[in-house]
């Protein structure tokens, strides 16, 4: 199925830390944007390429992640959440979760990862292999917890988790590093988190993005996607509690780190 999965995926730095991401079918000239954080990076690689835009795909409602679309969406097809469309830019087409699309003749699948937001969605083609996972299930880490409850993210990070481990996960945000100190103070001495660890430094210091993961590297890595494995809740003292307890210890601990 090679020409299925014929699209080029282009990650975009933004703002000081935020990633916009360009999936291009070479074989429509489609292009989709996913998350508008800044109008010029964007605009310059769409015309480094000689690409046009056909569609956006919005993640959620903060201004990191929409405050490019007005200047971007003529002629282009604007898409997010139904259930956020109040606070979005306006839509042409809303979705829900369990919808599937098409983008760049990809299917797409659009899933609800209320958590960091409520109304929050994720964006997964499923024969790239690209899941757009924006401020939910990030390199390493999640994102903080603004508006839903932690059983809430637990639950979407749960559904992201179970999505085919080669998918590479493209979060919305180069938080990595400062990610990679606090998981490992949880673990100190697990030796996956301390190989990709050295990976993810030596990225860092040349300048090189750590976005996207691959979700294997997350499920024995990232200590949000851990909150169930009886030996984490031993490491954390935490062995009789619930998955959800636990997840929400992590995430309070996140906050103050
Ligand atoms: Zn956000
Ligand atoms: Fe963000």
């Amino acid at each position: 199925m090679a020409n299925a999965s014929s699209v080029e995926l282009v990650v975009i730095p933004c703002l000081s830390d935020n990633y916009a991401f360009l999936v291009h079918s070479h074989d429509s000239g489609q292009t989709a944007l996913i998350d508008a954080p800044e109008v010029q990076p964007i605009a310059d690689a769409l015309t480094a390429r000689g690409w046009h835009l056909t569609d956006i795909l919005i993640t959620h409602h903060h201004n990191d992640h929409i405050d490019g679309v007005a200047a971007l969406r003529e002629g282009v097809r604007v898409i997010g959440a139904k259930a956020d469309a109040h606070r979005l830019p306006a839509l042409d087409l809303a979705v829900s979760d369990g919808d599937q699309i098409t983008v760049c003749g990809q299917k797409t699948h659009v899933m609800d990862v209320s958590g960091h937001t409520i109304g929050h969605i994720a964006y997964h083609m499923p024969d790239s292999g690209y899941a757009f996972t924006a401020d939910s299930l990030m390199a390493m880490g999640c994102g903080r917890l603004f508006e839903g409850t932690p059983a809430q993210m637990w639950d979407s990070l749960k559904r992201l988790r179970a999505l085919p481990p080669e998918t590479l996960i493209c979060s919305g945000h180069e938080y990595t590093a400062a990610n990679a100190r606090f998981a490992l103070s949880l673990d100190p001495d697990n030796p996956d988190l301390i190989s990709r660890i050295e990976g993810i430094n030596s990225a860092r210091a040349a300048g090189d993005a750590t976005v996207p993961s691959t979700l294997t590297d997350e499920m024995r890595t990232n200590p949000f996607l851990r909150a169930d494995h009886p030996e984490f809740k031993a490491i954390l003292g935490m062995g009789d509690a619930s998955d959800t307890d636990v997840f929400a210890h992590v995430r309070r601990a996140k906050d103050k780190f």
